[in-house]
């Protein structure tokens, strides 16, 4: 369990954020808080969230910090937040990094625990072009690294795999250099705080775990199973 402590886990698109954060969350009883997902989700129902932020992940830029701060608000306002949660996603610029920090303050949270995730420029391109996540559950697969049983079909709970419209080759280009120019620099600010941690996430997804489980019991996080 958490203890009023947010973990963020860094790293470019492709670099195993959701995956990791869906195991952690799992494992740790807290919740796992993807913007991408919160603006997926805001597209498909067609709010006015999503109605401003369907096209600028299309063109894979950054969606503007006051969105994504509305958004997050109101996620972290949520009772299931008090204790603790897993960030995938965010913060993505240094504005979104200093709000953040404000929040922890106001809300008597400690520092976050943070993990950045660090994988070559080939690996990143592999992963995003060989993904597929499950349409009902979330499952995240590798049609290389990491296939489901049976093409097409998630293992855990049979439905539909399905690819993100950004994955293609030209918004990937778009969202790595995104991820350079407005993210990579959170890392040194975190760095600046003594709060960053660097894991290798070329391995596999378990030894992946394994590290960012580490870093958590020596955090105070307990009860996790990673
Ligand atoms: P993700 O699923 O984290 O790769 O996010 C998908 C897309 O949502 C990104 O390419 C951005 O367009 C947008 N997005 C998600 N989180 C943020 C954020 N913290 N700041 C700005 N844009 C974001």
């Amino acid at each position: 369990m958490a203890h009023k402590q947010a973990l963020i886990l860094l790293g470019a698109p492709g670099a195993g954020k959701g995956t990791q954060a869906k195991r952690i969350a799992k494992n740790f009883g807290v919740p796992h808080l993807s913007t991408g997902d919160m603006f997926r989700d805001a597209v498909a129902r067609g709010t006015e969230t999503g109605r401003l932020a369907k096209p600028v992940m299309e063109s894979g830029g950054l969606v503007p910090d006051d969105i994504v701060m509305k958004i997050v608000e109101e996620r972290l306002a949520q009772p299931d937040c008090a204790a603790g949660f897993v960030l995938d996603g965010f913060p993505r610029t240094l504005p979104q990094a200093e709000q953040l920090d404000r929040m922890f303050e106001r809300g008597g949270f400690l520092k976050p625990a943070v993990v950045d995730i660090e994988v070559s420029p080939e690996t990143l391109v592999r992963r995003l072009s060989g993904r597929w996540t499950c349409s009902t559950g979330g499952e995240i697969y590798n049609v290389y690294d990491a296939p489901p049983k049976v093409a097409g079909i998630c293992d855990a709970d049979g439905g539909a795999l399905v690819q993100r419209s950004d994955d293609r080759p030209e918004v990937v280009k778009a969202r790595l250099e995104a991820y350079e120019r407005q993210t990579r620099p959170l890392a040194e600010y975190y760095r600046r705080q003594g709060l960053l941690n660097v894991v290798k996430g070329e391995g596999g997804a378990d030894d992946v775990s394994r590290s960012i489980g580490r870093i958590l019991e020596h955090a105070g996080w307990r009860d996790g199973h990673l």
